[in-house]
């Protein structure tokens, strides 16, 4: 299906087929973001019974709640952020920071203990290999690829034969969908790779670990959008030539956010 794409006012609501700087119906500044549109004439009737076969009405008592497994991150401190006990499986988290805090480092480390798939964009794969290495984190269980085209990505993921339970993407910014015109790192495209993200953690029950770079202004580019989307919102903050790291969560969808654990670990 062939997928266009279309600027949506975020304020209002307004559509344009192109990229306005302000609004002309609303009137604010720079609130056109990039959407995807799927084609009107989709194939309603073919998923109809698709459609009616995934709305059943439950009685409230009689719904079975998902005992979610967590998955050990290695790390004791990061676990208490995750909520105790570790990682959820099918949820999307975002390690944001300052560039150069360690985010990159710690989720190799998580990676190490669990193993999975290490997709970077930003570093090639002899950098990561390297850094790894220097910092003596066992590299037998992560896989890595370097790739930012999400639809590339996802089509890796979902190949059977990979097996993960984990997924880090370093960074979100870097990343970027063949059905949107926007560069990497635009709020559109940003929003965008994470709601296909979430699709494919949802799935496939797989974890997945977004690294964010935290702006000069104290934001996450591409920002509130995607602290909406994801489940799970953490920072990892500290002094970026000393060795202690403070992570704490902002938002967590399944856990607490009054955990502020210190690290000690090696970055
Ligand atoms: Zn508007």
């Amino acid at each position: 299906m062939k997928l266009k794409s279309s600027f949506v006012c975020q304020q209002c609501g307004y559509k344009s087929p192109s990229f306005l700087g302000k609004c002309p119906n609303c009137g604010t500044w720079n609130s056109l973001v990039e959407t995807v549109e799927a084609e009107k004439t989709s194939p309603w009737a073919k998923n109809k019974r698709e459609r009616k076969a995934k709305s059943v009405v439950l009685k409230l008592s009689n719904v079975r709640t998902a005992e979610f497994k967590r998955i050990a991150t290695g790390i004791t401190e990061a676990d208490q952020v995750f909520g105790g006990g570790g990682l959820v499986p099918g949820s999307v988290a975002l390690l944001s920071g300052d560039p150069g805090i360690g985010k990159s480092t710690l989720a190799l480390q998580i990676l190490s203990h669990i193993g999975g798939l290490y997709v970077s964009g930003e570093e090639s794969q002899e950098q990561v290999s390297l850094r790894a290495t220097r910092l003596k984190i066992p590299t037998n269980k992560i896989l890595i690829l370097n790739e930012t085209n999400i639809e590339a990505i996802i089509e890796s993921v979902k190949s059977e034969s990979l097996g993960i339970k984990l997924l880090v993407v370093d960074s979100i910014q870097t990343m970027w969908s063949e059905e949107l015109t926007g560069a990497p790192g635009s709020v559109g495209q940003v929003r965008e790779c994470t709601l296909k993200l979430l699709d494919v953690a949802k799935s496939k029950n797989l974890s997945i670990i977004l690294i964010g770079h935290v702006t000069k202004e104290g934001t996450i580019a591409g920002p509130m959008i995607l602290e909406h989307i994801v489940d799970t919102v953490l920072y990892l903050e500290g002094e970026r030539f000393q060795s202690l790291r403070i992570l704490r969560s902002s938002k967590n969808r399944f856990g607490a956010v009054d955990e502020v654990p210190i690290l000690r670990s090696c970055f």
